[in-house]
C-alpha cells in the first residue's frame, strides 16, 4: 500500500526543523561524553524514529527486542528498513528460551501471564544495555497511552540512564506525514487492517470503522487493561 493512499490532508509542518533540534540535543549528550543507544519495536510507525536516527547518527546502536513472537511482516520490515536506512541495528533475546516460558500448566506465558512473557522477553534483556549506557532514545508518543501522555521528553531512567523522547509530541497524522513526506516504506500489515503492531499473540486488527490515526494503540491487547509492556513503565 502507498503511504500516500492513507494519509489525511493537513497543513505542512516543519520536519526538518524538528529533525535539527534533536540532532542538536544529540550532539549536546555526545559532548558531554555520553554514551547513547536507542530502542525500536520496528512496529509501522517505528519508521520515524529511525529515519531521524539515520539523519542525525547512524551509528547509534539500535537495540530490537527480539520476543521470538513477532509477526514476520515485522522481522521483513526490520530487515527493510535497516538496508534503506543503513542502521546498526542488534536483535536482543531473553536469556530464557521460549520453550522454558510456559506457566505451571505447561501453557505459553502469553497465554495468561502477559506481564511477566512482558518482563523476561522486553524489560530483563533491556534493562542489561541501560547498564552499559547514559542516553536511551526510543519514539514513544503521548498520545499512545494514557501513561504516555504523563510523560517528558527527557526522564530519568533506572541505573541513572536519560531516557529521551524525541517524539513525544508528534500525533499520529504527523507521523504519517513524515513518513508521506520522506517517502518512507510502510509496514505491511498495515494494508491489512492492522495499525499499532506488537507480538503476535497479543495484536488485533485495528477497529475498522475508525480511522487508522485515531487509535494509536488500537489491538494491542485487546480486551485487556494492560497498555504498557513494562519498558516504560519499569524502566
Ligand atoms: S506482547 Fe505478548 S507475546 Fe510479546 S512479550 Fe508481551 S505478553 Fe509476550
Amino acid at each position: 500500500m502507498s503511504s500516500q493512499s492513507i494519509i489525511p490532508q493537513a497543513s505542512a509542518i516543519s520536519f526538518d526543523q524538528r529533525v535539527d533540534e534533536i540532532a542538536k540535543q544529540v550532539a549536546t549528550y555526545h559532548s558531554e561524553g555520553k554514551k547513547i543507544f536507542a530502542s525500536s519495536s520496528f512496529q509501522p510507525q517505528s519508521v520515524v524514529l529511525l529515519d531521524i536516527i539515520s539523519r542525525v547518527d547512524k551509528n547509534i546502536p539500535v537495540y530490537f527486542l527480539d520476543t521470538n513472537y513477532h509477526f514476520p511482516e515485522t522481522i521483513e520490515f526490520r530487515d527493510q528498513l535497516a538496508k534503506k536506512l543503513g542502521l546498526n541495528i542488534i536483535d536482543l533475546k531473553s536469556k530464557i528460551p521460549v520453550d522454558k516460558q510456559v506457566d505451571e500448566n505447561g501453557e505459553p506465558l502469553h497465554v495468561h501471564h502477559h506481564d511477566r512473557c512482558c518482563h523476561i522477553n522486553k524489560v530483563e534483556p533491556l534493562e542489561d544495555i541501560l547498564k552499559e549506557n547514559d542516553v536511551w532514545i526510543n519514539g514513544i508518543r503521548k498520545g499512545q497511552s494514557a501513561v504516555r501522555a504523563q510523560m517528558q521528553k527527557e526522564e530519568v531512567a533506572k541505573h541513572g540512564v536519560i531516557k529521551y523522547h524525541p517524539i513525544l509530541d508528534w500525533d499520529s497524522k504527523m507521523v504519517f506525514q513524515y513518513i508521506n513526506e520522506r517517502k518512507l516504506p510502510l509496514h505491511s500489515l498495515i494494508a491489512k487492517g492492522y495499525f499499532s503492531v506488537g507480538c503476535l499473540p497479543c495484536t488485533a486488527k485495528a477497529d475498522p470503522t475508525k480511522p487508522l490515526w485515531s487509535d494509536d494503540r488500537s489491538g494491542r491487547w485487546a480486551g485487556k487493561a494492560k497498555t504498557e509492556c513494562g519498558l516504560h513503565t519499569s524502566l
